[in-house]
């Protein structure tokens, strides 16, 4: 590894192998605390996805300083992080789509994926200025964006006006963590808030999609769960049960309105380099009880590789395909 040109889309995996690239990152993470070893599920992502997954702990020009100094001093042309995004060209030509989540991560690349392949997307999240950031980040695409609570009735009304008559999927992507609290130590409010917005939104925007679906005869909703949907042990009390709730969401609907011409499927990411930020006050008893579990977890994906299981599932592509939870974990529930 000794002869390659190490830029921010180059692996962490191979920073590390590299003579010149791997003393760097190591001193890197060492000043900030951290140890090589910590970096072992994430060898497989670029070296910019660090910024993110340090939520806001390293700023850009730790990274630019660093491809720097393993380049003489200069920044050398790189490709773009993470390669070149596969798509299907014009597979949502002609559909209106709403993604939820759509300022950050998951969601955000699943709504970008969405436009490049010619949907009319109906970007949502609570955050007006990060999803703002995303509409400008792609002047030329067909995007609406909707600032708003996705458990409020009045954003629901919202979105859905934003829409238009027309609604042809629907993907549920905002969604929050908990604090890795076990039962015993949950608190009302971290309850009802992660119940609210990872299962009560998603319930009450899919109900107000419905009629336009139903009229249609034909619409297709992805709903993110979580590796915490098919197991007990990825994350806390709340987070958990707000998870395995989405799947039963999914699965009842897809039965109910399976006869009329939708799909409701969700996907079940495994660890995901996202900002999604953790409350204050993380449950020491929680962490260390799930520690070894996460330990196991094969590697993290980018959000782009989750929008590929997203749009698969959100498109004719899934023709057949309904109530299903389809892991997109790295095989991560197959252990
Ligand atoms: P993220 O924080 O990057 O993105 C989530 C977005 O949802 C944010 O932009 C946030 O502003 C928005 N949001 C939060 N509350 C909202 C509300 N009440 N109304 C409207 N928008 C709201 O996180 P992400 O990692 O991209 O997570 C997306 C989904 O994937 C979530 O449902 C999460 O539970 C799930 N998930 C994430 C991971 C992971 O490792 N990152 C793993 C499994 C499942």
């Amino acid at each position: 590894m000794t002869d390659e040109v190490l830029t921010a889309a180059t692996s962490i995996g191979d920073w590390l192998d590299s003579d010149v690239g791997g003393p760097l990152l190591r001193g890197l993470i060492a000043a900030g605390g951290g140890t090589a070893e910590s970096l072992a599920p994430v060898r497989g992502l670029p070296l910019q996805q660090l910024i993110v997954l340090s939520q806001g702990a390293m700023p850009q020009t730790a990274v630019d300083d660093l491809v720097r100094q393993a380049n003489g001093g200069v920044i050398p042309q790189s490709e773009s992080i993470g390669g070149a995004e596969p798509t299907s060209a014009g597979r949502f030509a002609g559909k209106t789509v709403i993604v939820t989540g759509a300022a950050s991560g998951i969601g955000r690349a699943t709504a970008g994926r969405l436009a490049r392949e010619g949907a009319r997307v109906i970007a949502t999240d609570i955050s007006a200025d990060r999803l703002a950031e995303f509409a400008a980040s792609m002047p030329d695409a067909d995007i609406v964006t909707v600032a708003g609570d996705v458990t409020t009735q009045e954003s629901i009304d919202a979105i859905v006006a934003a829409a238009g008559g027309r609604i042809d999927a629907l993907a549920n992507v905002a969604g929050i963590n908990d604090d890795f609290s076990p039962l015993g130590e949950t608190s009302d409010a971290m309850w009802d808030r992660v119940i609210a917005v990872n299962v009560t939104g998603p319930f009450k925007l899919t109900r107000a999609v419905l009629p336009a679906m139903l009229t249609a005869g034909a619409g297709s909703i992805v709903n993110v769960a979580s590796e915490a949907a098919l197991r007990g042990s990825a994350s806390g009390n709340a987070y958990t049960t707000s998870k395995h709730a989405v799947v039963g969401l999914t699965k009842s609907a897809a039965v109910m309105y399976g006869p009329k011409g939708l799909r409701v499927n969700a996907v079940a990411p495994g660890g995901v380099a996202t900002g999604i930020p953790f409350p204050p006050n993380v449950s020491e008893y929680g962490q260390q009880r799930l520690g070894a579990f996460h330990g196991t977890m094969p590697g993290v994906a980018t959000p782009e590789q989750l929008a590929a299981s997203i749009t698969f599932l959100l498109s004719d592509d899934g023709v057949n395909i309904n109530g299903v939870v389809l892991a997109s974990d790295g095989g991560w529930s197959a252990q």
